[in-house]
């Protein structure tokens, strides 16, 4: 079912589509196909909701958040069994992205309240300054399947706090969890028309009435750079706000003087996160070349351990990947890295056998001696393969770590401080995590640079992006 105006109805087609587990191919549920003309009353009703939600005061919007908070607290376990069957990752971990996602709704209604204006000094003694901010109006969401439920959040939370109403697409591969949570945010007490919720199989007809409608005045889009640049050409034609979270390539620098044990267990552990399907997760490691042997044998060690299957099986480390094209994808990076010179330490294949067939499981990956003419060294993967690449100084690594268009996360591994402080101001990625593999939080600003996006989600930030600034210059 869609959500429009506040009411659960069919999409105005009649069509349906289905989710299926990524594990084990079972079907999950059907739910509305909305098409072009739900699209547009979605934007009607958000338009018309406008007008009251806008009014109300950062107060009342805080309850609302609140309760949604405290909803999916108390839910925690039953969203994380949906999202392990739907999305893959195993039960723990979606247990953690479900907290992670609530932190959201936490923190924008704390936030609600302190959106504070300023007054300005003017060289005119007659005249005084004021800054307000302002609700931007509709917003439309566009996100990933990857964080299924928190990517909803960390957008709808902030514009809800802010005073803008919104209209969400979620992605085609995790629609059930969308319809969860807008239930949730539903119970909350969120009124008729600020949240609407578009699931779909079909983005582009969506995309473009989204695009196109006045009404809608702020996009915020999480997904590939591919579709955020396309979107984000559609938007200048109106002008409209966008906020893009896009696709990452993070360089995971070792220097010789880390300790290559503790680095190589805290890259296997991001390098696995999600099965390699985050924006966040390592895509090349740059390793000093005098501790690279005892580092790629912790590395094989930790993959090698991994127990992976179905992730609502007890000690499951790892889950599938999303679909087929996933699969693809590892197979055409791997073949290429390899004939080109690398070498497989661990995994490199399919996983086949009874309870991986009808899923699509890839074997955590090590590959040694990736070079820049490499797929791998450019593109970004979205699965469990670690790259490793020798280096033999600082300047060399920090130069080959930018040398990418993206610029979302970095990782760097040094015992010595003011490495680590030249490399975070060297490195041109809008995450640096120094021994830390885990840098984000609802209460700091995520996001990239380069081709990884435009804008900031979580933190003071993030309320910002769905917020007008406007000055009152007043003769007394
Ligand atoms: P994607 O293919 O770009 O899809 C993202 C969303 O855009 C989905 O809802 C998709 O719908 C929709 N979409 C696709 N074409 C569209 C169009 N023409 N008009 C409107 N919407 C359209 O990306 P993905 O494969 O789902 O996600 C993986 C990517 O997201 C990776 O690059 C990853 O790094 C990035 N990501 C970034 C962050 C971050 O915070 N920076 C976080 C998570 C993921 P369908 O699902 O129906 O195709």
């Amino acid at each position: 079912m869609l959500f429009l105006d506040g009411a659960w109805k069919p999409a105005e087609s009649g069509r349906e589509f289905e989710s299926r587990d990524p594990a084990s191919g079972d079907l999950l549920g059907t739910v509305a196909d909305a098409g072009r003309e739900d699209a547009v009353a979605a934007v009607a009703a958000a338009r018309r909701a406008f007008r009251t939600w806008s009014k109300t005061t950062p107060y009342e919007r805080s309850a609302v958040l609140y309760r949604a908070w405290q909803l999916m607290t108390e839910r925690r376990e039953e969203l994380a069994t949906l999202m392990t069957r739907e999305q893959g990752k195993p039960l723990k971990m979606a247990r953690t992205e479900v907290g992670y996602a609530a932190d959201f709704l936490l923190w924008f209604a704390e936030e609600a309240k302190r959106v504070y204006g300023e007054t300005i000094p003017s060289a005119r003694a007659d005249q005084r300054f004021l800054v307000l901010h302002q609700p931007v109006g509709v917003a439309a969401m566009i996100t990933p399947w990857n964080y299924p439920i928190s990517m909803l959040t960390r957008k709808i939370a902030p514009a809800l706090a802010a005073g803008c109403t919104v209209v969400v697409k979620p992605a085609e591969q995790t629609p059930l969890c969308a319809v969860e949570t807008v239930k949730l945010l539903e119970e909350a007490g969120v009124p008729a028309g600020v949240v609407n919720l578009l699931t779909t199989s079909d983005p582009a007809p969506i995309g473009d009435v989204l695009l196109s409608e006045r009404a809608v005045r702020k996009i915020s889009f999480t997904g590939s750079t591919e579709v955020g640049k396309a979107i984000a050409a559609r938007a200048a034609e109106q002008m409209k706000r966008v906020s893009l979270e896009l696709g990452g390539h993070a360089p995971f620098v070792v220097f010789a003087d880390a300790d290559p044990v503790h680095a190589a267990k805290g890259a296997a552990a991001i390098k696995l996160l999600n099965t390699g399907q985050a924006c966040i997760s390592p895509n090349r490691l740059f390793v000093h070349r005098s501790i690279v042997e005892p580092f790629a044998a912790t590395m094989r060690q930790r993959l090698e351990k991994v127990v992976t299957g179905h992730g609502l099986t007890d000690g499951v480390g790892m889950g599938p990947l999303i679909d087929e094209q996933a699969l693809a994808k590892m197979r055409r990076q791997v073949d290429d890295a390899v004939s080109k010179g690398a070498e497989v330490l661990a995994g490199g294949h399919r996983l086949e056998g009874p309870e991986y067939d009808n899923g699509f499981f890839w074997a955590p990956t090590v590959l040694r001696g990736v070079t820049p003419d490499m797929v791998i060294y450019r593109e970004e993967t979205f699965g469990p393969i670690a790259p490793i690449v020798e280096f033999d100084d600082e300047d060399e690594v920090l130069e080959m770590a930018n040398d990418t268009d993206y610029g979302l996360a970095s990782y760097v591994y040094t015992r010595d401080l003011s490495r680590a402080l030249r490399a975070a101001e060297a490195l041109d990625f809008g995450i640096i995590g120094i021994n830390d593999v885990n840098p984000t939080s609802a209460a700091v600003p995520f996001g990239g640079i380069k081709e990884s996006g435009l804008g900031r989600e979580g933190a003071r930030e993030g309320i910002h992006e769905y917020l007008d600034e406007k000055i009152a210059g007043i003769a007394l």
